[in-house]
């Protein structure tokens, strides 16, 4: 790229998002953001989008508060294909501009902005659950991945609930905390209900949710993950050195591409930006988004 990019290594939060997003859709005109809904203190969840082809694919990052990087990976990849497609020069050896003639890609960068400001900046920007995310840990460094209401966010989709409430029950999670709660019941957060209508609304072909960290790649959920996912997530491996993997524990259901799978019966996948400890440093950023970036790319091309 000639041009100095908008989303450069830096801590983010609600405000650098929106500004990102502003920013984005001013240089890359056929790009739009709008709100797809809010969150539980009010803040906007943004989905930044881009074509009118039939086939669709949406990509999401930052469920959890501590993964506030994948956001800023999501949106350095919006800026690199906007440039692309502005310059018509190709993206990793991809010609975007005929790649996704037939493609509408919606990406939403920040799922839970009020857990990225509990995470970055303290309990204090909680509002009314400043002193419950408090006792909860919210100023414990590199714990927060819930909302403020302490639900995690990934954990509150509907699939596999009983299973997961039994095993929330045998670790002893019962109640609003730091992280792997997963609420009072299934969509009780507005952030959930925000990607559930977005993807009850448009007909996506597969989608992609951005967690860190584990350099893995989560394909399949249940009886009704379409044969092709396997293949699709063997391809996303192949290009960036990710491996193929199955969760366990209190991450086998509940997740975002857990009921994309079992509702819509079409592919969903779950990548682990980046190795190390959450939150993963600033300093990481340019080598996770150049090793993930064909992933990334292939992700929306597939
Ligand atoms: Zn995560």
């Amino acid at each position: 790229m000639c041009v100095a990019y908008l989303t450069q290594p830096q801590a983010i939060d609600y405000g650098t998002v929106s500004q990102l997003l502003n920013s984005l859709c001013a240089r890359y005109p056929f790009f739009s953001a709008v709100p797809i809904g809010c969150s539980v203190l009010g803040r906007s969840v943004y989905g930044l989008t881009f074509g009118k082809g039939e086939e669709r694919v949406l990509m999401a990052a930052a469920f959890h508060g501590q993964e506030w990087l994948t956001a800023l990976i999501c949106l350095r990849l919006c800026e690199e294909i906007g440039e692309a497609l502005r310059t018509g020069l190709p993206l990793s050896g991809w010609n975007l501009r005929r790649a996704l003639r037939d493609r509408q890609i919606v990406w939403v960068p920040l799922v839970n902005p009020d857990g990225v400001e509990i995470a970055v900046h303290g309990s204090e920007t909680a509002g009314d659950y400043a002193e419950s995310v408090r006792r909860s840990g919210g100023d414990v460094h590199g714990q927060w991945q819930a909302n403020a209401r302490g639900v995690d966010i990934n954990h509150n989709f509907n699939a596999g609930w009983n299973e997961l409430q039994q095993a929330e029950r045998e670790k002893g999670i019962i109640g609003p905390c730091a992280r792997q709660w997963g609420g009072p019941y299934p969509m009780s957060e507005p952030e959930t209900e925000a990607l559930v209508n977005l993807c009850n609304s448009v007909p996506f072909r597969h989608v992609v949710a951005l967690h860190s960290q584990g350099e893995e790649i989560y394909w399949h959920y249940g009886e009704h993950t379409p044969p092709a996912s396997r293949l699709m997530a063997s391809v996303m491996a192949a290009v960036s050195g990710y491996t193929v993997a199955a969760p366990s524990g209190l991450a086998a259901h509940g997740g975002f591409k857990d009921w994309f799978i079992e509702t819509h019966r079409k592919p969903g996948f779950t990548v682990e930006l980046g190795k190390g400890t959450n939150p993963l440093p600033v300093t990481a950023f340019d080598s996770i988004y150049q090793k993930a970036r064909d992933l990334l790319i292939v992700a929306l091309l597939i």
